[in-house]
């Protein structure tokens, strides 16, 4: 198997879109390349008393239509190549559901679950300071992604008030309640896509009791889905994480509550999770996360990482509709031969807005000195979701194509206008 690099499937994707509508070729190309790069030491003294240093990135993509915004990532296989991908989608998604926003994203290249609390603390605060420079309320706004937390942003703020010498919680979103979080960030990501999964249901009249899900990925952004869609009437037949998947071999389908709570207790005894004889005796089979793609259900929602349907696997994808709650897990390979089986791709960049919302919630709180509760945000969040799907159902009819060309081509509407003011064009 070749290595996709995602930056490139970004591109691809935009030179889709842009060729559909002719975009002016000033526009693409100011698209084409990030606008900074900063790649910094991220120095940490571990338990043992030694010193490490990590590599530490943060992209700023494009900011005509406001602040950098976008996730940091800790994760063993975070590099250049796949951070700039992610900046490069937080452009299009803040101008898919029209937040005053342009793309950002960061991370480091580290394995975070093999350092203690102490040592994730510290490995936090000093990424601030190396970024500190560089971000700020109205400058550029991180958020949590894979594997970071709300304790990691709570850090990450106290850590940049040090540095600039006053308390500046609008510098990061996705923090904790008591550390000027907003309600329902935790929940957002899949909140959004539950929206947007149920207005295309609605389209093609769809019943949730009649459709069979799989879900890969069981964070945050994966197990609050399947949540939502079990509490709604559908029926999860299969999860996975990084460490396997399982498949339900019942007919009734697998409880979230029930899946939560043995992960939280197995996570707690420290010992094995998926591969656990529990869920064997209670009718669950372990099988393989390439397994779980290609299961026999009407909805795939990949919430992990990139580069998951491709060239390889895309013939073999049994679902009907493809709920991105992952950034990138569909290459351009991939979503060439599921457009050509009628697959429909709920594409990354409408389907997992949700987050970014509700962390432009959060900041416009902190920005106010106001404080929302749950359903203010919920409303608010509805709304712009199901007028973003409907902006992009709209373009997919007019342009006749998929809902990801159709997204890109709503998003670079507003951004051409924005790239036009900003340049004098
Ligand atoms: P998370 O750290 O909470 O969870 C990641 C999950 O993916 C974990 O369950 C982990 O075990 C699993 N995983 C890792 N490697 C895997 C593999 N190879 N196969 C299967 N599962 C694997 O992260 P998250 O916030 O839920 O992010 C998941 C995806 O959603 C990412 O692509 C992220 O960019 C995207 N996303 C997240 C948010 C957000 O607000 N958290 C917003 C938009 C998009």
């Amino acid at each position: 198997m070749t290595t996709i690099n995602p930056f490139e499937s970004a591109l691809k994707q935009l030179e889709k879109a842009a060729k559909l509508v002719n975009l002016d070729p000033k526009i693409n190309e100011i698209l084409r390349h990030p606008e900074h790069i900063v790649q910094v030491a991220v120095p940490v003294i571990m338990d043992d008393g030694a010193l490490k240093v990590f590599e530490g990135y943060r992209v700023q993509h494009n900011s005509a239509r406001g602040p950098y915004k976008g996730g940091l990532r800790f994760h063993p296989q975070t590099d250049l190549n796949e951070v700039k991908a992610l900046a490069a989608w937080m452009t299009w998604k803040c101008a898919v559901v029209g937040i005053p926003y342009g793309g950002g994203k960061g991370g480091i290249t580290i394995d975070s679950k093999k350092l203690s609390p102490a040592e994730l603390e510290r490995l936090s605060r000093s990424f601030a300071r190396a970024i500190a420079p560089f971000i700020g309320p109205t400058v550029d706004v991180p958020a949590p992604d894979v594997y970071t937390t709300p304790q990691i942003m709570a850090w990450i703020a106290d850590e940049y008030g040090k540095v600039t010498g006053k308390p500046s919680p609008a510098v990061i979103t996705g923090k904790p309640l008591e550390a000027g979080g907003s309600q329902g960030r935790d929940t957002a990501t899949a909140q959004g896509g539950f929206y947007v999964l149920s207005g295309f249901m609605q389209k093609m009249n769809w019943q949730p009791a009649q459709m069979k899900v799989a879900i890969q990925g069981y964070g945050n952004a994966g197990s609050v889905m399947a949540q939502l869609l079990h509490a709604a009437g559908y029926k999860i037949v299969a999860v996975s994480d990084s460490k396997g998947a399982l498949l339900d071999t019942t007919s009734a389908g697998m409880n979230p509550a029930h899946l939560a709570k043995t992960k939280k207790e197995k996570t707690f005894a420290g010992g094995e999770y998926w591969n656990g004889s529990v869920y064997v005796r209670e009718g669950y089979k372990t099988i393989t996360n390439a397994e779980l793609l290609e299961a026999d259900v009407d909805i795939l929602v990949p919430a992990a990482l990139e580069n998951q349907i491709t060239g390889d696997n895309a013939e073999r994808i049994k679902a009907k509709i493809v709920l991105e709650l992952a950034n990138g897990p569909t290459t351009p390979e991939g979503d060439e031969i599921l457009a050509r089986r009628q697959i429909t791709v709920l594409p990354d960049i409408l389907a997992n807005a949700g987050g970014v919302t509700v962390s432009y919630f959060e900041w416009d709180q902190n920005m106010k000195g106001e404080t929302w509760d749950k359903a203010q945000v919920f409303t608010k969040l509805e709304k712009i979701m199901n007028d973003a799907f409907a902006a992009v159902y709209a373009a997919k009819e007019k342009y006749n194509t998929d809902m990801r060309t159709a997204a890109y081509i709503s998003a670079l509407e507003r951004l051409s206008q924005a790239i036009n003011k900003k340049y004098g064009w």
